[in-house]
């Protein structure tokens, strides 16, 4: 996992286990992602680094029919549609590729935080966020 670079410097708590990285108001506690200078609920500037659980439930979902635009890179055989969806991590929802096969994606299902290898513009081979099927909580 050493050799993985992360497609944003700033999206990661840690890489291995992977933890996303969010912020949290010491005044009132909300936590946000991605990371914030100032809380989006009480206005103050006292938000600190948060890693995010590594687990959660989908909210909701759909399906990304059509390619997106850049920076998104299509894979090299081309565009295929894939699911994705809004994730309850408990303390807050995050968006993200769902990596689940869609005859279990239900509102509910448990899923787990996944590195996805991706290619940038210029070729280069990083890693994002998505979720895949919690097996333990499933
Ligand atoms: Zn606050």
């Amino acid at each position: 996992m050493s050799d993985v670079t992360p497609v944003d410097a700033g999206l990661f708590a840690s890489l291995d286990p992977p933890r996303l990285l969010g912020s949290r108001c010491g005044e009132c506690a909300t936590v946000v992602f991605p990371t914030a200078q100032s809380c989006p609920r009480c206005s103050r500037a006292a938000m600190a680094p948060h890693a995010l659980a590594d687990r959660g439930t989908v909210w909701s979902w759909t399906v990304q029919g059509f390619c997106p635009k850049p920076p998104y890179v299509p894979p090299v055989d081309g565009f295929v549609p894939f699911p994705v969806g809004y994730v309850d991590l408990g303390e807050v929802i995050v968006e993200g590729h769902l990596l689940v096969d869609r005859a279990l994606l239900e509102i509910g299902t448990p899923v787990r935080l996944a590195l996805e290898p991706v290619r940038t513009a210029d070729g280069d081979e990083v890693v994002t966020y998505a979720f895949t099927l919690d097996e333990e909580a499933a």
